[in-house]
């Protein structure tokens, strides 16, 4: 298995520290709004790539981290006279909220920085005491000048860097690079005691003591949104190298951006849907098949018309798990040759291949398209193959890519027979290549007196129920 590392620009064998285990931590939200779908498409990347890692029989553990103490969170907690605690415990709960309407696993931990104030203490007191961090008057710094990994990430070099820093006026830093590692509270603000007086963490030693307090020092997978590349993921690994003594995370993973008119969707800018509000009005496995159709590490530009194209996707694929499911107690059938084990495989290869989802998907739509062919084709087919494409779908489309909802999907709720609506608009599609366009406008009225809509779309025709 192939995984594209951000570290060595190249895809690697996957080769875990300590197998069946893996150790997965995911950059999560700041937690002062609701997160938009471009982090969205962060969370929901990382939880299929967890889930895949599950079907290959890896025990997989996975941290998703919660910001809650950060320059922002304080600004709004102001300007709302509320408390930074009392604004995080809003939007922490609304992340739960949110995260699971997008059927995203639930991590394992869910750590908050601070809840680990003694955790992030401690590391800076390793970095100070091997003089890699330096105290003025109650602000520490990190002295990247003394890593000689830095920038191995990002793959900028210091001298670059220096150059094109801005020298603050009046700064308290040795190097304009070095970053701070705690901060000196100011009036109005939150903070906690510390050896260097009241002050509160700098956003990258949060996740560096966050990561090795839940999965050790060196973990198998660290992820997150490619805008984290540079500088938090580089100082992460900055600071708990130089700590540890150890390599921080053997891969790194990053998301490519989600667009709205090819620019980055970002809170800053306002350009955003909310998580919230896409998933009121679209089902979440609809917007789930819009990410997995582009590749993790490409750039994907988000518009109305593709989550309503994905949501015609997933009426396909639920259209024929209906029929599958209504079938499937039917015995005696004739057998039907059917080579489930090939589309095991080039689902596999895919996926295989540093997660290749929008190929894995195609797969999956070939399958759709062969079954709902080989039923129409074939009458009175055995139960066992129901059986067995049932089966491929739970694992492949339900259980690692998260695009289609069992639950909704209650054969019972069929008012009328699903193979023949099939042969109807089978009949009806050859009497649009007849141009015999009045038996075709026939057959789509009787199926609406019946309570079923057809659409149609490039792909073909599909229906729903009223
Ligand atoms: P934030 O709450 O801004 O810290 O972001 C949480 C996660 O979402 C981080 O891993 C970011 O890199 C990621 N992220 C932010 N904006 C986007 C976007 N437009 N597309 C994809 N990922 C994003
Ligand atoms: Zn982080």
């Amino acid at each position: 298995m192939l995984v594209y590392n951000t570290l060595t620009n190249k895809k690697e064998e996957f080769k875990p520290i300590n197998p069946p285990n893996v150790s997965m931590y995911v950059c999560g939200p700041t937690i002062y709004n609701y997160f938009h779908i471009g982090n969205g498409r962060t969370f929901v990347m990382s939880d299929i790539i967890r889930r895949y890692l599950i079907y290959k029989g890896f025990d997989v553990k996975f941290v998703m981290n919660l910001t809650d103490v950060d320059d922002k969170i304080i600004k709004k907690a102001n300007e709302e006279k509320i408390t930074s605690a009392e604004l995080t415990a809003r939007y922490e709960a609304a992340f739960m909220d949110d995260i699971k309407k997008f059927k995203m696993k639930p991590a394992d931990v869910y750590p908050k920085a601070t809840d680990h104030m003694q955790e992030i203490e401690n590391i800076i007191e390793r970095l100070a005491d091997k003089g890699v961090a330096y105290n003025v008057d109650g602000n520490v710094f990190y002295d990247i000048g003394k890593f000689n990994g830095y920038g191995k990430l990002s793959g900028k070099n210091i001298e670059d860097l220096e150059a094109g820093a801005r020298i603050e006026i009046n700064s308290e830093k040795q190097n304009p690079l070095d970053f701070s590692v705690w901060k000196k509270s100011k009036e109005g603000e939150p903070y906690w005691e510390s050896k260097w007086g009241k002050g509160r963490p700098g956003w990258h030693i949060e996740c560096s003591a966050m990561s090795m307090k839940h999965l050790g020092e060196t973990i198998d997978i660290h992820a997150g949104g490619n805008d984290l590349i540079f500088p938090h993921h580089e100082n992460e690994i900055a600071q708990s190298e130089a700590a540890t003594g150890k390599e921080f995370a053997h891969y790194w993973m990053h998301f490519g951006f989600l667009n709205i008119d090819k620019q980055k969707m970002s809170k800053s800018l306002g350009n955003f849907f909310t998580a919230r509000d896409i998933l009121n009005q679209y089902p979440a496995e609809a917007l789930r098949l819009l990410f997995v159709q582009s590749h993790y590490r490409s750039p994907l530009n988000f518009s109305k018309e593709l989550i309503e194209s994905a949501q015609k996707g997933t009426e396909k694929l639920n259209n024929l798990v209906r029929l599958l499911l209504k079938e499937i107690d039917k015995t005696d059938g004739n057998l039907v040759e059917f080579n489930f084990e090939n589309k095991y495989k080039l689902f596999t290869e895919a996926m295989d291949d540093d997660f290749n989802t929008s190929q894995a998907t195609a797969v999956i739509f070939d399958f759709v398209r062969e079954v709902n062919k080989l039923i129409m084709d074939n009458e009175n087919i055995g139960s066992e193959f129901y059986d067995e494409a049932i089966k491929f779908i739970k694992a492949t489309a339900d259980d690692v890519l998260g695009i289609i909802d069992f639950s909704e999907l209650d054969s019972n709720e069929s008012t009328e027979d699903d193979a023949w609506i099939l042969k109807e608009i089978e009949k009806r599609t050859q009497a649009k290549s007849d141009k015999n366009w009045q038996l075709a406008d026939e057959i789509r009225n009787s199926l609406a007196d019946k309570g079923v809509i057809l659409e149609d779309s490039k792909s073909g025709t599909i229906y729903k129920r009223k």
